[in-house]
């Protein structure tokens, strides 16, 4: 084969895609209970707009987009990530003009030059959203809660809270401080990318996956909730308290920063034992200063976004879809007198809304009524010759292998009473 799919993508087949429907209706329809409507940016962005907001020192931006130029010599980057163009089409769009709070959500794709492995895909699918105005808990609160409702109502019970506050810029500044001077000493103890990290951006060294990094992180790093000011503090507590309100379990973990740039006070993760090595399956906290990082004006706002490959993962593991719903009726015509009525009634049944499939290799009625079964065929129309000297079509119940005459004027209306009987 000369053409294959390119390493770290994924074909969706036929076969796979009604999972994802099954998912992806899920969420929209929780979300849009919650009041949050979809938004959807283009697939591409200005360099520059990740650059300046996910940070130039994290690996999404350092190593792990595709960026080209185009014909116009400008720099653009496939999106690796759903946040910051959200927050620049709602500044573009002046989207604070309609509402002070603005509550959007996406199901998107997105692009990643990370090592392919079980749930980590170059090309890879996020659900997300977005609460944009408001400054108070109970927007963190409500972000937490929708996509903890959305992994409830799909089956998802083993699922892990990861909770910290990493507080605003001013009193993070101060405990970075603290920080440095605490693993100075340690430095030639840290791997290599980690006393880089040190230098550079020090908060990072909490995201390294190494476990010497982590045991000295143990035994030196202090916790920045102890640097917290007290309106952090405030705004931690009753976070914290809304969530035991509406009964989801969560662990504080001071050393949850997450790995972007713009993250102030929440962040969080949620977790799944469901899935492997990659057992993340969403992230997200409060970005206060996104939308002036991004020239728009001061608006506070929280958010969150979910890998739907992972979600997809975890539910294969509980066997949680239903089963596929397949053709519920299929028509199988003998002759060309048959073909002809059979077209007709099959375009009168689904313009009345029944689904339905027939042949299209002209097959022996034989092979017909074999790949209705197998297409899971609930009823079976069948026409030919004979039915029609006899001015009747025959409806076939699959199930208890009853068959009924029905008489082929207005035979679409007759079929569909007898089906929904
Ligand atoms: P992030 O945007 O890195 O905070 O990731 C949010 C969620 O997206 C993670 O919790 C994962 O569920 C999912 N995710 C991140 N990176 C990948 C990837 N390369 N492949 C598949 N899913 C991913």
């Amino acid at each position: 084969m000369k053409f294959q799919r390119i390493k770290g993508t994924k074909d969706i087949l036929p076969s796979e895609v009604y999972r994802w429907q099954y998912v992806e209706r899920i969420i929209s329809e929780i979300l849009e209970n919650y009041s949050y409507k979809e938004i959807r940016t283009p697939a591409f962005e200005m360099t520059e707009l990740f650059s300046r907001s996910v940070g130039t020192d994290t690996d999404i931006v350092s190593k792990e987009m595709y960026t080209f130029l185009d014909k116009g010599k400008q720099s653009l980057t496939l999106k690796p990530e759903l946040t910051a163009p959200v927050i620049r089409s709602f500044i573009q769009n002046h989207l604070d003009q309609v509402a002070p709070v603005t509550k959007v959500y996406y199901l998107d794709a997105l692009f990643r030059q990370e090592r392919p492995q079980k749930g980590r895909l170059r090309q890879f699918h996020q659900f997300g959203c977005e609460l944009v105005g408001s400054e108070y808990p109970e927007a963190d609160a409500e972000i937490i809660k929708v996509v903890y409702d959305i992994y409830k109502e799909l089956g998802i019970k083993a699922m892990t809270l990861r909770l910290n506050s990493i507080g605003s810029r001013n009193s993070r500044r101060r405990y970075l401080d603290v920080l440095r001077d605490s693993l100075k000493p340690h430095l030639q103890e840290f791997c290599a990318a980690c006393q880089q990290r040190l230098e550079k951006n020090i908060l990072r060294l909490f995201d390294c996956k190494a476990e010497s990094c982590q045991s000295i992180l143990d035994e030196y790093a202090p916790s920045i909730l102890e640097y917290l000011d007290d309106s952090d503090l405030e705004h931690f507590e009753s976070l914290k308290n809304l969530l035991e309100l509406v009964n989801i379990d969560f662990t504080v973990d001071h050393k949850l920063v997450r790995g972007l740039d713009y993250y102030t006070r929440t962040t969080f993760e949620i977790t799944s034992p469901l899935l492997g090595a990659q057992d993340a399956l969403c992230g997200g906290g409060r970005y206060d200063h996104l939308v002036e990082d991004l020239g728009g004006k001061t608006t506070p706002a929280v958010g969150v976004a979910a890998g739907m490959e992972r979600l997809l993962l975890a539910l294969d593991e509980l066997n949680a879809f239903p089963p596929e719903d397949l053709h519920p009726l299929y028509i199988s015509t003998l002759g060309e007198r048959a073909r002809e009525i059979g077209f007709k009634l099959r375009a009168e049944l689904i313009e009345s809304g029944v689904e339905s499939e027939m042949d299209f290799l002209r097959r022996s009625l034989k092979a017909q009524m074999r790949e209705a079964g197998k297409k899971g065929a609930n009823w079976v129309v069948i026409i030919g010759d004979s039915e029609i000297d006899r001015g009747v079509v025959i409806l076939k119940n699959m199930t208890d292998s009853t068959q009924t005459d029905i008489p082929i004027d207005s035979a679409s209306q007759k079929i569909i009473k007898a089906i929904n009987r």
